[in-house]
């Protein structure tokens, strides 16, 4: 009689072959084994359906190593426990995926304007009594601030993206310290990390706090700049930071705008200004959130959104039914182009903790 665990192995198989993308083992070899992530686990060993794979001892190393004919089903990369492939881990739940731009709303949006759009309806409509996100400093070009708006028209103020952190947790302390008890608060998952922590942990400042609704929206981030290292590399492509009213990256480009000009370069050029601690982050899509949002996914003009929870999606659905805001449902394709670029955020993280 076969053992029972040969049958689930040939189940497992099957259903893996049809459901997982077919890459040959030279991709675990390239990006998992010759770079020393590899744990020496030797699940691709025992997992390859035509036993091709087989773990070589060298000085004391066990080294999956091609030893027969490989099939390139795929197996080995996908049940490699430092690879990411499943959607959800490298986008996080989401309830539902659009397409969205804010409609007749005077702001100077980053891309459609979702997000200042959904502060502003929420803020109008008393669903929350404060916002916080970031705005710019007065005094230092570009450098961001972290504000409380309270009227909706001041959000629309605000509307754009500065690639910089913003300290956006301290800020939404001293709203709730004042009497503001539900806010909604906009950051990229590392500010929205820190939020979910005091919401989940078991001594959380908003966990043992029964009174304030904190309504997350995530921002999409590869990376975001140290302040001053941006200045730098604009002043040596002789930009003066002062002069910008735009910055944008979009498909690998950085580009910013003056009254004067236009100009760009490869976001790569900009590397070694990518703030340190987002060395240590592999969340492209701000998984802990209420409603994530981004441009990867949706033209010019458009923002993604993924509704993550049934708090986002009450928000976001009553603003679509209000006109405010215009949608469409996110096809499969873009989906999968936001998990592709989502694992190549992950798989950056091993090579940069290669390099510590
Ligand atoms: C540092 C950074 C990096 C990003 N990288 C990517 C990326 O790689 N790929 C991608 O698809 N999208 C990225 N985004 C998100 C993108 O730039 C837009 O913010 C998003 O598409 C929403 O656009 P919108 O037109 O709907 O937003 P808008 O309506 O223009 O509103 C933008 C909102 O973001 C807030 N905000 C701006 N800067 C910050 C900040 N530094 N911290 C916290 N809040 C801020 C503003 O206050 C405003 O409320 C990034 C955002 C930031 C802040």
């Amino acid at each position: 009689m076969t053992p029972d665990i040969d049958k689930s192995l040939e189940r497992s198989q099957h259903w893996l072959k049809q459901n997982i993308k077919r890459y040959a083992f030279k991709k675990l070899e390239r990006e998992i084994i010759k770079t020393g992530v590899c744990t020496e686990c030797g699940t691709c060993v025992a997992n390859c359906p035509v036993d091709a794979i087989s773990g070589i001892r060298e000085e004391n190393k066990y080294v999956p190593t091609l030893t027969g004919k490989c099939i390139a089903c795929g197996i080995c990369y996908e049940m490699c426990p430092r690879t990411v492939t499943l959607t959800e881990d490298l986008i996080g739940n989401y309830r539902s995926a659009w397409k969205a731009r804010s409609v007749d709303l005077d702001n100077n949006k980053q891309d459609g304007g979702v997000v200042s759009a959904l502060l502003y309806y929420a803020l109008k409509e008393e669903i929350i009594d404060a916002a916080v996100a970031a705005c710019h400093s007065k005094d230092t070009p570009w450098l961001p601030e972290a504000t409380t708006f309270l009227k909706p028209d001041e959000v629309l103020k605000c509307a754009g993206t500065i690639y910089t952190h913003a300290p956006i947790v301290g800020e939404l302390m001293s709203a709730l310290r004042v009497g503001h008890s539900a806010v909604a608060v906009v950051g990229t998952s590392c500010n929205l990390d820190g939020i979910t922590q005091l919401q989940e942990h078991p001594g959380g400042t908003l966990n043992t706090d029964l009174r304030s609704s904190v309504l997350k929206i995530g921002l999409f981030c590869m990376e975001s700049f140290d302040y001053n290292g941006l200045v730098d590399f604009l002043k040596t492509n002789d930009v003066d930071i002062g002069d910008v009213h735009r910055m944008a990256i979009a498909k690998g480009k950085f580009k910013v705008f003056t009254d004067e000009s236009e100009k760009e370069w490869p976001v790569s050029d900009l590397d070694s200004f990518a703030s340190t601690s987002c060395a240590y982050c592999h969340d492209l899509t701000t998984k802990q959130s209420d409603i994530s949002c981004g441009n990867i996914g949706s033209g010019s003009g458009w923002t993604t959104v993924l509704v993550r929870t049934e708090r986002g999606e009450h928000l976001f659905q009553e603003a679509a039914e209000s006109g405010i805001i215009e949608a469409e449902s996110l096809e499969a394709k873009p989906l999968q182009i936001i998990a592709n670029v989502a694992r190549s955020k992950a798989m950056r993280y091993y090579s940069m903790e290669r390099s510590h």
